[in-house]
């Protein structure tokens, strides 16, 4: 149920809390850590800030590794 986005994502993508519905682009959420064991940032609702989900970031070896080949 938790909102899983990606770097890749766009800035304007839409977005919808499920606790207060409240309803914004990607760029309105409120940013929370950087987890650095699982590469994520933890984004919250700007209008009631609970918990929404993550940003799951690209894994830069990955990428590396993709441009060689
Ligand atoms: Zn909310």
């Amino acid at each position: 149920m938790h909102l899983i986005l990606e770097d890749a994502d766009p800035d304007d993508r839409q977005v919808e809390c499920r606790h207060c519905h409240w309803q914004g682009s990607v760029s309105e959420l409120k940013k929370g850590d950087y987890l650095s064991l699982t590469n994520i940032t933890e984004v919250f609702c700007p209008k009631c800030s609970r918990y929404l989900g993550f940003i799951q970031h690209d894994v830069k070896d990955e990428e590396d590794s993709l441009k060689n080949s």
